[in-house]
């Protein structure tokens, strides 16, 4: 039973959600404004509250002061559109949220916006970060490999494209990281925002049908015999490809991301294993049946797992963190 059963305002509530208003703009005073995805400039953006939790959406849910400008308005329903996996925590989410989920067509962004997102790789700040642990050479060839570039528009961020198995974008995840390869976070939540939701990068954002495929899936034709390991980010697929070049790494771009039945079937036939970070073990257990019913051979990496520490589990460590951790202390994990 969702824990909002309790709430003695449930009538008010059911009536807010069916007209859609669970979610509003922030009005609260003093408004705390952050930084716009889109313009990059600081305290534009109004984002949107949960009235439900009282917390933010995200960073980049919501609309920019400067309307004439700049224009960025990322609603709700947009959200969760492109986050439909997000339904399975959100039990009191509006119905009419759920609608256009099941478009299954998917919409692509033109190869030419990669490109020059590639060609400026060098000016992120993980690229910075990793350069300075394995050089430039070999960094740039991760990049390379993997399709991650550089955008202009959030300081220093990264642009990780998944590509298809037919060589199709599907978006970019941009992202940005602190010098020490972290990901930065502003009040809590973690700056972040797809190339898709940008007019610089598609011809009209709202009509953007995301269908996510794993981060790497381009690389499964390249490498047609490798054993195939997923993580859980983007980053980690890169940092493990560098330490164990023997496995094919691919990153399901969320805690339960492409571990669906649909983004799953290009993994049919391969062998796969599955290394969650340290909170999801439990939840990418449950997705074991499921990928079986595609490719029989499927297992779980518990090494994390085993070795960690209360405190290493409290910070929610993924298997980057305990690599680069590793390698900065010159004791290789084997
Ligand atoms: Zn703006």
């Amino acid at each position: 039973m969702p824990l909002y059963i309790r709430d003695t305002s449930l009538n008010q509530n059911r009536q807010t959600m069916n007209k859609d208003y669970r979610y509003r703009l922030d009005n609260t005073r003093p408004r705390i404004k952050v930084t716009c995805p889109v313009c990059g400039r600081a305290k534009k953006l109004v984002r949107y509250v949960d009235t439900f939790t009282g917390k933010f959406l995200s960073n980049y849910v919501g609309k920019c002061d400067r309307i004439f400008k700049c224009g960025y308005h990322y609603t709700p329903s947009e959200y969760f559109r492109d986050y439909p996996w997000l339904n399975d925590f959100s039990v009191h989410r509006p119905l009419s949220l759920r609608i256009k989920e099941h478009n299954t067509k998917p919409s692509f962004i033109e190869h030419s916006r990669m490109v020059e997102s590639m060609n400026r790789c060098q000016s992120s700040t993980l690229f910075r970060f990793l350069c300075s642990l394995w050089g430039n050479d070999e960094t740039m060839r991760l990049f390379h490999l993997y399709n991650v570039g550089a955008t202009l528009s959030m300081n220093g961020a990264s642009v990780f494209w998944p590509v298809d198995v037919k060589g199709c974008i599907r978006t970019g995840k941009i992202m940005q990281y602190g010098n020490d390869g972290h990901r930065i976070k502003e009040d809590g939540l973690v700056n972040f925002m797809w190339a898709h939701r940008m007019k610089s990068m598609v011809a009209n954002p709202g009509d953007f049908n995301l269908m996510q495929c794993f981060f790497g899936e381009h690389l499964l034709s390249v490498y047609p015999d490798s054993k195939v390991m997923i993580v859980e980010s983007e980053k980690s697929a890169i940092i493990a490809s560098h330490y164990y070049p023997q496995f094919l790494w691919l990153a399901s771009g969320g805690c339960c991301g492409c571990l669906n039945q649909t983004a799953s079937q290009v993994l049919k036939g391969r062998e796969v294993w599955l290394v969650p970070d340290l909170d999801a073990e439990d939840r990418w257990r449950g997705k074991i049946s499921m990928l079986r019913t595609i490719t029989p051979t499927v297992g779980i990496v518990n090494a994390l797992s085993d070795m960690a520490t209360p405190q290493q589990r409290a910070a929610k460590l993924d298997i980057a963190d305990f690599l680069l951790d590793a390698a900065i202390k010159g004791t290789p994990i084997i």
